[in-house]
């Protein structure tokens, strides 16, 4: 059997949240309970919207999380020969053409898709062209993956999962413009040369993995196993952001929230103890368990941070 392997994947575009520790916290138990590895990826090819010091800070929030990692941090820029090496496979076989109409498309698809970045169904207005008609172009064109149809897949968390790309977005982007990969190609190159076994991430990100299955299906590569899990949401429904107040991990941190307080409110919120009490992740390890965390997205108040640990969280007013 192969050993299970795990990752995280932090993108340096902004601070860290409460909601990418409860992810981060759900892919270092699954992988840890089962004695596996789990290995750390920057996921920095979205230059432009790379923030200075968010690297070094979302590893000073893992580490205060006490969430460690095997081996080296993979820092995704460096793989660009790997990312280049996969566009000419997949241009080999006419399964992308050069797509010169939107200009969002190009500039947004090097970031993971959250659900607010999911942009309407791509009409198919280029999918005429072949790959040598580039050569011909003068305007700036992305690479875009024909989805032909939509792979099946099983969630570990969500069961089967049947999704229709045709609905869902049609042909995406795997390349934005001469030399920067999409996400979508990027994170499949990089888990598969990882051997990645398990990629657990936020359930926003569900369309995006049929069409990192169809990725994997025309590289001759094999899939991790999917888990997506709910997200962590402020009281009108939505990801949290700053109208929720400062839920920034570091934020926390300097007010004085201890990790094990965190952990706990997380660990209550995934229905493993009946009341946020701190605990360490040594003694979550047991308690980890798939089955007790609720479908419904997390409804984060910063009062309840400020309940359970009496700390006036800075930036809530
Ligand atoms: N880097 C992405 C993010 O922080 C995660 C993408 C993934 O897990 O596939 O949103
Ligand atoms: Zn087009």
């Amino acid at each position: 059997m192969t050993r299970i392997r795990g990752r995280l994947a932090p993108s340096p575009t902004g601070s860290q949240h409460v909601g990418n520790a409860r992810t981060y916290l759900l892919a270092w138990l699954s992988a840890r309970s089962q004695g596996g590895e789990i290995l750390l990826r920057m996921e920095d090819i979205d230059v432009w919207r790379n923030k200075p010091d968010a690297a070094a800070q979302a590893l000073d929030d893992l580490r205060w999380l006490g969430l460690d990692w095997d081996g080296e941090t993979v820092v995704q820029s460096t793989q660009l020969p790997a990312h280049e090496a996969a566009l000419a496979e997949l241009q080999r076989q006419e399964l992308v053409y050069p797509c010169t109409c939107s200009r969002t498309d190009i500039a947004t698809a090097a970031s993971a898709p959250h659900a607010e970045h999911e942009g309407p169904t791509y009409p198919g207005t280029c999918a005429h062209r072949k790959v040598a008609d580039a050569a011909t172009l003068d305007k700036p064109f992305s690479w875009r993956f024909r989805a032909t149809h939509t792979p099946a897949y099983f969630d570990v968390y969500q069961g089967l999962m049947e999704l229709d790309l045709k609905t869902l977005g049609g042909d995406f982007v795997v390349w934005r413009s001469a030399k920067v990969p999409a996400y979508q190609l990027a994170v499949v190159v990089d888990d598969a040369a990882a051997g990645i076994t398990e990629v657990i991430r936020g359930d926003d990100l569900v369309p995006s993995t049929p069409r990192q299955l169809l990725i994997y299906e025309a590289l001759d590569l094999t899939p991790p196993r999917f888990a997506h899990v709910p997200l962590v949401v402020g009281e009108n429904g939505q990801r949290l952001a700053k109208r929720h107040g400062d839920t920034r991990l570091s934020s926390l941190r300097e007010s004085g929230v201890k990790a094990e307080q965190l952990l706990g409110l997380l660990a209550w919120s995934c229905g493993w103890l009946p009341k946020p009490e701190p605990i360490t992740l040594a003694k979550l390890l047991p308690l980890f368990d798939w089955e007790s965390i609720p479908k419904e997205p997390f409804v984060l108040k910063l009062e309840m941070i400020e309940k359970w640990t009496g700390i006036v969280v800075r930036g809530n007013n």
